[in-house]
């Protein structure tokens, strides 16, 4: 036992406790079904503030985290959507995410993080950009103590619309630890929570379907004060600025029951205008890799079993929620393994599902049928009993390589990396690169995000 105890890393950070099980369970379990609410089309944007633990492996426990509900979370949308991008707004480096999905084209993750080297968890540096297939698909902004407001700001708002722009993300997954705060017991940033909260509707404002989760966060009152706030900005509600009544008001008695407290100026700015414009032109030359190469096409179905499968499906998900509410609606499906809407069997799905109706072959990355597939989910999800969509299936078109051909692909196998802070840090990371594979892909599919009502699930 003991031997199992050092092998999984519950140790030290991440010790064994009475219904640890059930704690993983349910957090990972709120992020799967918030992604599958966001697959269903049945919410545009779902929240798991319980989720978020980004230092989670696939083999091993690190920094307070057990499971990593994030990474299961983009396994699933990815199930529906060609492209996800991960944002990663803890003051921590997101590097149980990054590494999952380190060689795939299909997850872009971008972390904002404390990097000194020796910092928990030690990885993120900004030339660490991802391999194989994934080679481009990762970005890291390493920061240092301090940072303001404005500086962050300036610098996340930057890199996130590059980002948005080159990669064109068909699902977003924001992980919002507040540890990033200022007066953080373990983070070292001034951030307010107006400006954090800023990050957060900045995301929003793109209208991609939107999985937001929590993370870490240790000045306890700062963490709840934080995510109420961007609770009611994804909702789009007004909140004042006194905190209510509460069997808790003792506890916000020193802040005098506000939920803006001064948060800024406690540590010194060891950044620079000029070590963010550094980081910037870095990260904008890394994403010219990227112009044009979506790497999933989309492929039509027929009109004719869109239309049967389509309403079948959305009147059973109507029933499900109408008996067992919405929290867990795509759970009833038959086969477990098997989404309702599943339209995508990662990446070697390169052929029908033997249930679909033949159709014409996969074409090349096209523009219109990229736009349609959204079209259709929405139409399935949201405008029930609204308008004929038109469902759509994506297939995957690079070749495959080395090392990437099992089923679900995007999830690879992890070299192991050091763990406990500091150790073993850059380990693990193959540095092949297809240079060729960056040139060949082809101008990018489909066009920018369609406006849609904001929906929320808490
Ligand atoms: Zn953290």
């Amino acid at each position: 036992m003991r031997q199992m105890i050092d092998s999984f890393n519950c140790v030290e950070d991440c010790p064994i406790f009475a219904d640890m099980f059930d704690f993983c369970r349910m957090y990972a379990g709120g992020s799967l079904a918030a992604a599958r609410k966001l697959c269903a089309g049945t919410t545009d944007i779902a929240i798991n503030w319980s989720g978020g633990l980004h230092h989670a492996k696939r083999g091993e426990a690190s920094g307070f985290c057990y499971i990593n509900d994030i990474v299961l979370a983009i396994l699933e949308l990815l199930r529906y959507h060609p492209r996800v991008l991960y944002i990663d707004i803890d003051i921590h480096h997101g590097d149980g995410v990054e590494l999952a999905f380190y060689q795939s084209n299909r997850v872009m993750t971008v972390s904002f993080h404390k990097y000194t080297g020796d910092f928990f968890p030690g990885t993120g540096k900004l030339d660490d950009n991802g391999s194989g297939l994934g080679k481009h698909f990762c970005l890291n902004v390493p920061l240092q103590d301090g940072i303001d407001d404005d500086m962050y700001l300036s610098i996340f708002k930057t890199v996130i619309d590059d980002t948005v722009t080159a990669f064109r993300p068909s699902a977003i997954v924001l992980q919002c630890g507040a540890d990033s705060l200022g007066c953080d017991r373990l983070g070292a940033f001034n951030l307010s929570i107006a400006a954090h909260g800023e990050c957060v509707n900045f995301v929003r404002k793109y209208n991609v379907p939107l999985l937001i989760l929590g993370g870490g966060g240790y000045t306890i009152k700062n963490v709840s004060r934080c995510w109420t706030y961007e609770t009611a900005v994804l909702v789009g509600a007004t909140i004042p600025d006194e905190l209510p009544a509460t069997v808790y008001d003792s506890f916000f008695e020193d802040s005098q029951w506000k939920l803006h407290p001064p948060l800024t100026g406690k540590v010194d700015n060891q950044n620079s205008p000029a070590s963010l414009q550094r980081i910037t032109i870095s990260i904008r030359n890394k994403l010219r890799y990227l112009q044009g190469a979506p790497s999933v096409a989309m492929q039509e179905i027929p009109p004719d079993l869109m239309g049967l499968t389509g309403e079948e499906d959305r009147n059973a998900e109507e029933r499900d929620e109408e008996t067992r509410g919405t929290g867990r609606a795509g759970d009833g499906r038959g086969d477990p393994s098997r989404a309702r809407n599943e339209f995508f069997d990662g990446e070697n799905d390169i052929d029908r599902d033997e249930d679909e109706t033949p159709s014409t072959p996969a074409r090349g990355r096209g523009a219109a049928t990229g736009r349609r597939a959204r079209g259709g989910r929405r139409g399935r999800g949201r405008g029930r009993g609204r308008g004929a969509a038109t469902p759509a299936t994506a297939v995957t078109t690079p070749p495959r390589e080395e090392g990437d051909k099992e089923p679900e692909a995007s999830v690879v196998v992890p070299p192991r990396r050091g763990r406990g802070r500091g150790r073993g840090r850059g380990r693990g990371r193959g540095k092949a690169v297809d240079k060729e594979k960056d040139k060949e892909d082809n101008p990018a599919a489909e066009s920018s995000v369609t406006p849609m009502d904001v929906q929320v699930d808490v």
